[in-house]
């Protein structure tokens, strides 16, 4: 995988696959062929102003199918050197073995929190993200788990009356 040459159509290129994997880092944080086709695939599928936002504020990563953890340069985290964009925002983090016809779903959900902003460390994060994330994935088209308003509705239910039956000593953070 390399950077277009001379004479190459810039713009075409950014948006083909070769491009979209190039400018993600997909060697790098993605060991796995098939999730890394995964996520150049779902990207495509992305509105057109979506799928930049990932492929500029977002990287991917995952541990691959043998590992249980992973230690990846951070440079990963860094703009490109050959691009003139902002430093990535967000770090996607992969499940390498999620079921083959869910996981396009799963990624583009995973990059709606991106889009919407669901910063897992702050305290503004909406109750209903999970919601949120799968309604948007819907709206994009996507089905599956991901896309599941209702199976993430049922989900922050149970969450919910969970929590209100701990003791409120314990519901501290
Ligand atoms: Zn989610």
């Amino acid at each position: 995988m390399s950077a277009p040459k001379d004479g190459d159509d810039l713009a075409d290129w950014d948006q083909s696959a070769e491009g979209i994997h190039y400018r993600l880092g997909l060697d790098v944080g993605i060991d796995d062929d098939q999730t890394q086709g995964v996520i150049v695939e779902t990207i495509t599928r992305l509105p057109r102003n979506v799928a930049e936002y990932a492929i500029e504020q977002c990287r991917f990563v995952s541990v691959g199918r043998a590992n249980l953890g992973i230690t990846l340069p951070g440079r990963l985290l860094q703009p490109n050197p050959q691009e003139s964009k902002p430093e990535p925002r967000w770090l996607i983090v992969v499940e390498d073995r999620m079921p083959a016809k869910w996981a396009h779903s799963v990624v583009a959900h995973e990059i709606a929190h991106a889009w919407l902003k669901h910063d897992r460390g702050s305290p503004d994060l909406p109750v209903d993200c999970e919601v949120q994330a799968a309604t948007l994935t819907g709206e994009w088209g996507f089905t599956g788990r991901g896309a599941d308003v209702a199976w993430h509705r049922r989900q922050l239910e149970k969450s919910q009356a969970l929590n209100a039956a701990k003791p409120a000593t314990r519901n501290r953070g």
